[in-house]
């Protein structure tokens, strides 16, 4: 089958490897789209460190062509999607609801590029291990565990549905852990694949009042016309100021931080009012550190959350019924489509900021 490999950092080549088959509890789906997301280009750039050669994507829709032992909840044929976290089930963490957070996930897959018995799924022609981002979805087929596979009603464009594994998950998971409340202040740092659909889920899901923050002009009109109620371009103005004055001089109950980069997490911390929450969700940098002042922390009792992504077995089913509803659109962020081949031209776009919300590779 055809993959995209990355076997040097900044390039991916497309290659001929073999087809993946499932073992007991996985699914082998025929990819339909992935979601071109940053969190593949932190690793294609070697910003997060990853075992090589690899193949990267990890939100994923497609059929599914072949389910091994135990597999109930799918079946050859199904439309499905796959998120990116891939539960193990059986970690501390799984089985006490937090498996967002699942620690063979992390263990083996992301820092290892592997499957939790240890193995890959993926070979190239000669039998070399190849490791795996996720499911590594930028492949014609993909195989992945039964825990994260939801089939999606016919209703939802499966040439687009990939998005609900990432950016919209990662998005609703944040949402949920920034506990947003009807009518709260919340102000999104960067309104890109999803902080878009930050915008879009705590205006449309819990009824806050969004303020959308980006440097990008094009970025805040999408983001207004999805549901932010006000914007702000920290090239024309001061990011805290401005915000301080859309709320009487108190600051918002809450700040949610898709980009990752200090200065904005800095401007997020100060921008909240006591008793805030501040939810950071954009990656970074292996080792880049944020600072605050400690007094003003404590004093107004602000809470720092990370937010990693979304419970799959809980949040999916939740997130492809409001997709299915239309509460939550998915048409709206996807902006541009390319072919695998082009997939390094997608890369480049989304590095230089040229994406609006979010592109998508069909296969
Ligand atoms: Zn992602
Ligand atoms: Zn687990």
């Amino acid at each position: 089958m055809k993959a995209a490999v990355l076997r040097e950092i900044g390039k991916l080549t497309i290659e001929d490897i073999k087809e993946p088959k499932p073992l007991d509890d996985e699914v082998l789906i025929r990819v339909n789209s992935i979601g071109v997301c940053h969190t593949d280009l932190h690793v294609l750039k070697g910003h997060i460190p990853f075992p090589l050669p690899a193949v990267l994507g990890h939100e994923v829709s497609g059929i599914v062509e072949k389910v091994g032992k135990n597999v109930n909840n799918v079946q050859v044929g199904d439309k499905v999607i796959g998120p990116f976290i891939l539960p193990c089930g059986k970690c501390r963490l799984c089985i006490t609801g937090q498996e967002d957070l699942c620690e063979s996930f992390y263990n083996y897959n992301r820092l290892k590029g592997l499957y939790y018995d240890g193995k890959t799924r993926l070979y190239d022609k000669k039998g070399s291990d190849i490791y795996m981002y996720s499911m590594a979805a930028h492949a014609e087929y993909s195989v992945i565990p039964s825990t994260s596979v939801f089939k999606i009603p016919d209703s939802l464009d499966i040439s687009m549905a990939s998005i609900l594994g990432c950016a919209i998950m990662t998005a609703y998971g944040a949402c949920r852990n920034t506990a947003l409340r009807p009518a709260e202040k919340v102000a999104v740092f960067g309104v890109g694949g999803v902080g878009i659909n930050v915008v879009q889920i705590a205006s449309r899901v819990y009824n806050s009042d969004v303020i959308a923050i980006d440097l990008n002009e094009e970025k805040l009109k999408q983001a207004k016309s999805i549901g932010a109620i006000s914007t702000i371009n920290p090239k024309n103005e001061d990011v805290v100021k401005s915000l301080l004055e859309l709320t009487d001089g108190k600051g918002v109950d809450a700040a949610i931080e898709v980009i990752g980069i200090k200065s904005t997490i800095e401007a997020a911390i100060r921008s909240v009012r006591s008793a805030g929450r501040v939810t950071l969700v954009g990656l970074s940098s292996k080792g880049s550190e944020a600072s605050f002042e400690i007094n003003s922390l404590v004093r107004r009792g602000v809470k720092i959350t990370g937010s990693y992504g979304g419970k799959p077995r809980i949040d999916m089913p939740e997130i492809i019924s409001l997709a299915d509803k239309g509460i939550i659109n998915i048409k709206d962020s996807i902006s541009a489509r390319y072919r695998l081949e082009d997939i390094n031209e997608a890369f480049e776009k989304l590095e230089k900021g040229e994406i609006l919300g979010r592109a998508i590779i069909n296969i």
